[in-house]
């Protein structure tokens, strides 16, 4: 077995700090993701290394950006086994999280994650982001809405901005691909009632390959007809 990283140095190298106690508890996440992804799909990821490089730092690259230190109340939309939702909560136990999936099986394994780690600040929720965003309670109320390989941006941005308050953010989690989709989807961002207002590149360590976050903050209300219904800003999109 290859020599396993260390990732408090790696975090160190980009100036963020993790305590010993919750790297504890991000070690424990992998251990229970591998557990739980031998009978349920939550991970193509077999090695920990891997999984330490591209799920956990990849998750928390976002803490460099002041857009998600200044927010307080997070939804993480599409979130599947907890990615980015469980790290992030993990390391910042001070900001409610919020993670929305729509596969139930992979809510209930958040469910034990939050249960076994104490979680008090994550929220997993089982739903359609379509549906959810039309309940009262949940539109237009968070600070920063974040997704990680959910969809191209023309569609990510219809299940993402309406949950965002008027002035808050949204930041994508995407790759290469970024200016392509940044070409495709910023007239949908648009519509939505937000604007693209930067693009970072990350290199992740040992040759894993590169991260690239879109922030885009909402400047207007989103229009009611937003989002569509279930399925329809997949097949149509803005
Ligand atoms: N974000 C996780 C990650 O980075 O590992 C999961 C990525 S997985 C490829 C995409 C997830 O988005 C799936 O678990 C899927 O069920 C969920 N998803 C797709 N469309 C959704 C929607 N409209 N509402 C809620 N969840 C959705």
């Amino acid at each position: 077995m290859s020599n396993r990283l260390d990732l408090s140095n790696l975090l160190n190298e980009i100036s963020l700090r993790i305590t010993a106690y919750q790297l504890s508890q991000v070690i424990e996440y992998i251990k229970l993701l591998f557990e739980a992804n031998q009978t349920t799909n939550l991970t193509a990821i077999t090695d920990y290394n891997e999984a330490l490089v591209k799920h956990i730092y990849d998750s928390l690259l976002i803490m460099t950006l002041p857009e998600f230190k200044t927010a307080k109340n997070i939804i993480d939309v599409g979130s599947g086994g907890g990615l980015p939702s469980i790290p992030l909560a993990i390391c910042n136990p001070e900001k409610r999280m919020v993670s929305l999936e729509a596969t139930q099986k992979k809510i209930n394994f958040q469910n034990t994650v939050a249960c076994k780690l104490q979680l008090i600040n994550l929220f997993p929720i089982w739903g359609r982001a379509e549906e959810v965003a039309k309940q009262v309670d949940r539109r237009e109320r968070y600070d920063l809405a974040i997704a990680r390989a959910v969809a191209p941006l023309n569609i990510l941005a219809e299940l993402t901005i309406p949950f965002i308050k008027l002035h808050g953010y949204a930041i994508f989690y995407k790759g290469k691909e970024a200016e392509n989709e940044i070409l495709k989807g910023e007239s949908a961002v648009n519509t939505l009632g937000a604007e693209i207002i930067g693009v970072q590149s990350f290199t992740l360590p040992c040759n894993y390959g590169s991260r690239v976050l879109i922030t885009a903050r909402k400047s207007g209300l989103t229009s009611a007809s937003y989002p569509r219904k279930p399925g329809v800003p997949k097949k149509k999109p803005l």
